[in-house]
């Protein structure tokens, strides 16, 4: 599964606030009208901030401190705007070799009321947030004089800086969480999502992540139940087709049952993305694992595919297997070729490829198939057909953050920088370049 922690929403720079979040606009409520008039007072009276009993007064409004609700550690990379309910807490399956996230973090499920008790309390803070934003001019919209109020203010709790966050970014999307909510029978699935859609009829797109033992579980009339309740999109973390990859890195699921599951969820409408790892059959299973993973998403043809390049936690399972010789990590040009091998045998599929993790190479390895299989080959043949040295050089860039496509290998300004930083690596650390990008990656995941 793609793991992508959840932001930190500290930097409001960085956000795409939209003043015109298309949201209708509400009037003041009870705060400022008739039954708080003494807390006012005293906010007044006292200074610039009052703690009231169970809220704080923020620039004329009182705000719930006890208004929270439960996140989880991850969502996929395209849902970092997304508001997240929680729906079950951390992984029923937690075995897979690669992956740390849920480690020592016991699964549980989480009842419908508990869910729908958070759906709630979001709602009600949105509702506060606006009635901050009209009482101090903002005309209900979440401005950036808003939106740095609530980011900047220490007393609020997370809750509030979430709900601020997600309206900024359009507040039209929500993710369930966490590893597999769609485990959850459909008829509790159902009526959280008639509730998400009754406390925030904005709402136009709902996800969740799903394990593909739990989409056999459920037939197509279930999915498109759950479709007509608005879950648009299911993120599978399908890692190998290779039946002989899922079984090394324990999976838990096999081939058979992620293509039956896979096609119920393409035939109801929902959309599906499937996230592939490259990388992840080892050196030995390399050529398998492209082969197979291709067969598969052949048989499926979802609305996307994800590449999420291998990288070796440590302390994982998938470390010792490596320290024991076990496995053998391919490096970054071979994982390169993989994504090659696997998109050239991609036939009749009308699949969106999407390149959009830190941790892949080419982030230009983007577009539609089949239309843009020649070009996308194309462009990964260059970077395989460049002498050692550029692409050393290109995977030090990028690694580094100093350049994201291939063409800027030809601007002659920053190839000299890449030179010489590439001589002081060299000359600092043992391992040269691999090292240096080993460490870099880390801050990665
Ligand atoms: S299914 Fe595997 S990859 Fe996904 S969260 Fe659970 S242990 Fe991690």
């Amino acid at each position: 599964m793609l793991d992508h922690p959840v932001r930190d929403s500290g930097d409001i720079t960085a956000l795409p606030c939209s003043p015109q979040s298309g949201l209708a606009k509400i009037p003041p409520s009870k705060y400022l009208q008739k039954g708080n008039i003494e807390i006012i007072f005293a906010f007044f009276k006292f200074g610039r901030l009052i703690v009231a009993t169970s809220g704080v007064v923020f620039s004329g409004v009182l705000m719930d401190k006890s208004l929270t609700f439960e996140q989880g550690p991850i969502r996929p990379p395209s849902e970092a705007g997304s508001l997240l309910i929680r729906v079950t807490r951390n992984c029923p399956w937690n075995r897979c070799v690669f992956c740390g996230t849920y480690k020592n973090r016991k699964f549980s499920r989480r009842s419908v009321e508990e869910v729908k008790a958070d759906i709630d309390s979001a709602r009600a803070v949105f509702d506060q947030i606006r009635e901050y934003s009209w009482v101090n001019g903002q005309g209900g919209e979440l401005t950036h004089v808003v939106l740095r109020k609530i980011l900047e203010d220490s007393s609020l709790p997370d809750s509030y800086r979430s709900v601020a966050y997600w309206v900024a970014s359009g507040g039209e999307t929500v993710f369930l969480q966490d590893a597999n909510s769609i485990m959850l029978s459909t008829d509790s699935l159902v009526d959280i999502l008639n509730h998400i859609r009754m406390r925030f009829p904005q709402v136009l797109r709902v996800t969740s992540y799903a394990r593909a033992s739990s989409l056999v579980s459920k037939s197509v009339d279930d999915f498109i139940r759950l479709r007509e309740c608005g879950l648009s999109r299911l993120h599978v973390g399908m890692e190998s087709g290779s039946d002989k990859v899922l079984k090394m890195i324990k999976k838990g699921n096999r081939s058979d049952q992620l293509i039956e599951g896979g096609r119920r969820v393409v035939q109801s409408g929902i959309s599906l993305c499937l996230y592939v790892m490259p990388g992840i059959g080892g050196t030995e299973l390399s050529e398998d694992h492209s082969r197979e993973s291709a067969r598969v998403i052949n048989a499926i043809d979802p609305k996307y595919v994800r590449f999420r390049s291998l990288y070796i936690r440590r302390s994982s399972e998938l470390m010792e297997m490596e320290s024991q010789g076990i496995f053998q990590a391919p490096g970054e040009d071979e994982m390169v070729r993989e994504i090659r091998d696997i998109i050239a045998r991609l036939e009749g599929v009308n699949t969106t490829i999407v390149s959009d993790h830190i941790l892949n190479l080419l982030e230009e390895v983007n577009g539609k198939l089949p239309e843009d299989k020649s070009r996308i080959l194309s462009l990964i043949d260059r970077y395989l057909n460049m002498p050692d040295e550029d692409r050393i050089l290109f995977q030090l860039g990028r690694r580094g953050g100093a350049i994201t496509r291939l063409d800027e290998m030809d601007n002659p300004v920053i190839r000299s920088k890449l030179l010489s930083a590439k001589r002081h690596i060299e000359s600092e650390m043992p391992g040269g370049v691999p090292e240096y990008i080993q460490a870099i990656k880390k801050r990665f995941v």
